[in-house]
């Protein structure tokens, strides 16, 4: 037994748009690691990227769309009302403010836990969270020496160990690999190919009625 109250799981991402890479693969691996809720944390300015995201109003609306089904999973709006750029490390110092004594797991793809080291104040991040991981497909099997020492130090196969800690564990989940990416998305929707596959049909019809993603659009 210990003392530590139930742990609660973070998922950031731009989600412009959300899609079913985003949502399945978070509900298996948070089943996995045994977390009832997630916070869906959509990012006002995401730093590690070159494409300007949509308006904040339709991101967290496709957001509300695609959750509705999940109980699992609300939204936590923190970041994306926040004019500065979005670090990670600032929004977990802010979580473990008002949850001290609950283990925060913080979930992202394998392609985000290959360039965890490059995030702001990258070493800092175990001091407030796990990362729980899912597969993601296209990403390169072999791992940086960094990476491997950072695994070989934090890696837990158990999930018990998320809930025995506040912090510090790398957790891998087994979870589908789903080829599926918003910037594949955005430029399926501009050519006009299909994405009933990728997409919540919710999600889908917003695009279509807001004309999201097209050549000519500006928002
Ligand atoms: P973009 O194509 O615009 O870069 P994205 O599809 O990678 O976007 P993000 O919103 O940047 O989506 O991703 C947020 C988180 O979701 C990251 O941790 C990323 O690794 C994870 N993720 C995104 N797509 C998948 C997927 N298909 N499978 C597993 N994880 C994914």
């Amino acid at each position: 037994m210990n003392n530590l109250r139930p742990a609660l799981g973070i998922f950031g991402g731009t989600f412009d748009p959300i899609h079913y890479g985003h949502i399945k693969p978070v509900i298996d691996a948070a089943q996995q690691a045994c977390v009832q809720s997630v916070a869906m944390v959509p990012c006002h300015i995401p730093v590690h990227k070159n494409h300007v995201p949509s308006a904040t109003k339709h991101r967290l609306a496709m957001l509300r769309l695609a959750i509705e089904e999940y109980p699992q999973l609300y939204i936590d709006e923190r970041e994306i009302h926040n004019s500065a750029p979005s670090y990670t490390i600032h929004t977990l110092r802010a979580l473990r403010a008002e949850y001290p004594k609950h283990p925060l797991c913080f979930f992202i793809g394998m392609d985000s836990l290959h360039s965890l080291t490059k995030w702001h104040e990258w070493q800092a991040l175990f001091d407030y969270c796990h990362f729980v991981v899912s597969c993601r497909p296209g990403i390169q099997k072999s791992v940086s020496s960094e990476l491997q020492q950072l695994l070989n130090t934090r890696q837990v196969i158990t999930n018990n160990a998320l809930h025995n800690a506040l912090c510090g564990k790398i957790y891998l989940a087994d979870t589908p690999e789903l080829a599926i990416s918003s910037t594949d998305i955005r430029q399926r929707i501009q050519k006009g190919l299909p994405t009933e596959k990728m997409l919540n049909p919710n999600v889908r019809a917003y695009i279509h009625t807001h004309k999201l993603y097209q050549a000519s659009t500006t928002f």
